[in-house]
């Protein structure tokens, strides 16, 4: 079937060979960073043209592929939006940091970073195919002199070996899909050589920012070390071009499962018509769309920031108004180094003893009756029942009966009020029976 997604190039291009404009190499070596060629595609506005002037801000750089999708004539273009600075970066705002997902605290050796029990992400350069303008990351993104050597690699690599409990790693940076081919290759070797590794996956932007690089050349490569998984970066249904829906089928064809994660951005798809046509695209070339995040509080994307309710009203306006699985979930990255949380409308309306009431996408209202008969004692047995690491077990520790509460720091200190041990204070008093590890567990 064919697609019925455009393929443009912008007119300052139109005499570079076909041969030239379709490789990978020739794009990267090629982006436009500086307001003079910027300026000769597309007419800057005076915001532009003083960021553009400017120095000390994230680094620009945009294949000429990717700026070919801007409208010239229209100045809120939700492509330019996204890669064209305006003063607007410069403004400060209340709560911004410099690294507002805490990564850097969560890293055991230089670039990676253990956030969660069982997987990790692994920073493995600093560059990508063009600068996001709200890039979560631009504390150490596009400075080739942050980037990461050698034997830090071997750090990371070191790392996972001497950690068993990590089975899936994240590969991100800046892109992993500039490196250059070898390096890649390398990378994922050592990564299949640690046995408990059971997944890889890849973040990269580069089969939207320029496709080309999906060479049969690369699928050859990826696919030698499945099972991996590829999310890419797409925020506006513009985006997605014959280019990106030849990439995606490339991908998708030698195995690799394609999700999305976007961005909510002021004046780029804040809009529940543009995210449903967003969604409705990225299944029709197979991309499952995976997160849409609230943008971050990093330095420069103030302006990018939206409520958490207009979150809230796109999620009400694409579940059960499209395909299930062409919603992503909405997620805030948690300041501070939290992880990501899940936000949704609430369907959930009340409950009582085995009757829930809830409603739909449509406002229809109806009620659920639970069964009078189930007990815990009926669900299903695990084998091999494998725990999270002592602290990490959260609120699912409470459900599992592991804990009866959670304290925040210093909570008993407070309470104790300072006083003496006396014969009222007996620490038996507050340890309830039936709670702790069940006979089957202590025996692992
Ligand atoms: S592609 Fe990703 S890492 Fe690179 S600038 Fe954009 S958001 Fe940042």
């Amino acid at each position: 079937m064919t697609l019925p997604f455009p393929s443009r190039r912008a007119p300052a291009f139109a005499d570079v060979p076909d041969e030239k404009w379709n490789d990978w190499r020739w794009q990267l070596s090629h982006r436009l960073n500086s307001l003079e060629d910027i300026e000769k595609v597309i007419p800057l506005t005076e915001s532009e043209r003083k960021a553009l002037g400017s120095s000390g801000l994230f680094r620009v750089d945009v294949t000429p592929y990717f700026i070919s999708l801007i409208d010239p004539d229209d100045p809120d273009d939700p492509v330019r939006k996204q890669i064209i600075p305006t003063d607007r970066e410069m403004a400060a705002f209340t709560a911004m940091m410099e690294d507002s997902l805490a990564e850097d605290r969560h890293s055991p050796v230089p670039g990676l970073v253990h956030r969660y029990p069982d997987r990790v992400l692994m920073l493995v350069t600093t560059q990508c195919a063009s600068y996001c303008r709200y890039c979560t990351r631009a504390r150490i993104v596009g400075d080739p002199a942050a980037t990461f050597k050698r034997d830090e690699f071997d750090m990371q690599i070191d790392y996972l070996k001497r950690t068993p409990q990590v089975r899936d790693v994240l590969l991100s940076g800046g892109d992993p899909l500039v490196l250059a081919p070898k390096v890649l290759e390398e990378l994922l070797t050592r990564l299949r050589e640690i046995p408990h590794i059971e997944i890889v996956r890849i973040g990269s932007r580069v089969p939207v920012f320029m496709p080309m690089r999906v060479t049969d050349e690369l699928c050859e490569t990826l696919q030698r070390f499945h099972p991996l998984w590829l999310n890419i970066h797409v925020n506006h249904p513009n985006e997605i071009t014959a280019e990106l829906a030849e990439a995606a089928d490339k991908l998708t064809r030698v195995g690799i499962p394609l999700g999305n994660q976007s961005v909510l951005l002021a004046g780029v798809n804040d809009n529940v018509h543009i995210q449903r046509k967003l969604v409705q695209d990225l299944v029709r070339i197979r991309v499952r769309p995976y997160y849409l995040y609230q943008c971050d509080l990093v330095e420069g994307a103030g302006h990018f920031r939206t409520p958490v309710a207009k979150g809230i009203e796109i999620m009400e306006g694409l579940r059960g108004h499209t395909s299930g699985f062409a919603v992503p979930q909405y997620i805030v990255d948690a300041p501070g180094g939290g992880g990501k949380i899940p936000v949704a409308p609430n369907y959930l309306l009340t409950m009582s003893d085995h009757k829930v009431v809830l409603r739909n996408y449509e406002g229809y209202i109806t009620t659920y009756e639970e069964p009078t008969d189930y007990t815990p004692a009926m669900a299903a047995k695990y084998k091999g029942l494998k725990r999270p690491e002592p602290g990490q077990e959260g609120l699912t520790a409470l459900l599992d009966g592991e804990k009866m509460f959670i304290k925040s720091e210093g909570f008993d200190e407070i309470h104790d009020r300072h006083g003496i041990q006396h014969r009222l204070k007996d620490e038996s008093k507050w340890k309830p029976l039936g709670i702790g590890p069940g006979e089957e567990q202590e025996k692992e």
